[in-house]
């Protein structure tokens, strides 16, 4: 069974692809994480992410960079959305994800093109959103104790200014899957996505 579930920054997406994958015993793939390591690997080389070619030749990152803590940060964040325009950059990347996803036994992977350009062929589609102030609020909850020099606000605008990107953009924007069960959790705790989305592949399982 593969498992496609994309949706924007800090919807939830990520939590209920780790919770999908252990309760239905999947292997599980954040593709976030490649294109966070690509806009890193960027800044490492003191290139420019606006830049086709220095973002193509950051595609190829060590896989120990997948391990940095560096990729978690909101400034790796706005630099992995601005690599992931480029067309050469998204292609570099198809392979790896095409083969994690069709691997025997079936996977979950989350992003934002899982459903419509990864795997359209996936047996269950999820679409997981959630207001921009909801989202802001979750990721600054995230960050105290770290990064504390962002404000609420700054994160609300930040999240607006990627959703933007990934969403006008040429290749591969973001949206639901033709077929996608959409998930609002503006009003959801933790659990009650993670029961949502058990539901939602169970009943697609049922037929
Ligand atoms: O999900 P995460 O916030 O880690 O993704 C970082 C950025 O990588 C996103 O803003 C998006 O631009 C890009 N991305 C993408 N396609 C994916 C996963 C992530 O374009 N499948």
């Amino acid at each position: 069974m593969i498992i496609a579930v994309d949706g924007p920054t800090a919807s939830g997406k990520g939590t209920i692809a780790k919770a999908l994958a252990a309760h239905f015993g999947l292997p599980h793939l954040d593709t976030g994480l490649l294109y966070r390591a690509v806009g890193r690997q960027v800044a490492i080389n003191g290139g420019d992410p606006d830049d086709a070619g220095d973002a193509l030749a950051a595609c190829a990152f060590p896989d120990t960079l997948l391990d940095d803590p560096e990729l978690r940060t909101e400034e790796t964040g706005g630099l992995a959305s601005r690599v992931s325009i480029h067309p050469a950059v998204r292609q570099a990347l198809y392979e790896r994800q095409r083969a994690f996803a069709t691997q025997p036994g079936g996977a979950v992977l989350d992003g934002r093109d899982i459903g419509t350009v990864i795997a359209p062929d996936a047996d269950v589609k999820l679409f997981v959103t959630a207001s921009v102030s909801a989202r802001a609020r979750r990721r600054w909850l995230e960050m105290q104790g770290r990064e504390l020099d962002i404000t609420l606000d700054e994160i609300e605008r930040d999240i607006a200014r990627r959703d933007a990107r990934d969403i006008n953009r040429a290749d591969a924007p973001l949206r639901a899957a033709e077929g996608a069960l959409v998930i609002d959790t503006t009003h959801f705790g933790r659990e009650e996505a993670i029961e949502a989305a058990i539901e939602a592949v169970e009943l697609v399982q049922r037929g």
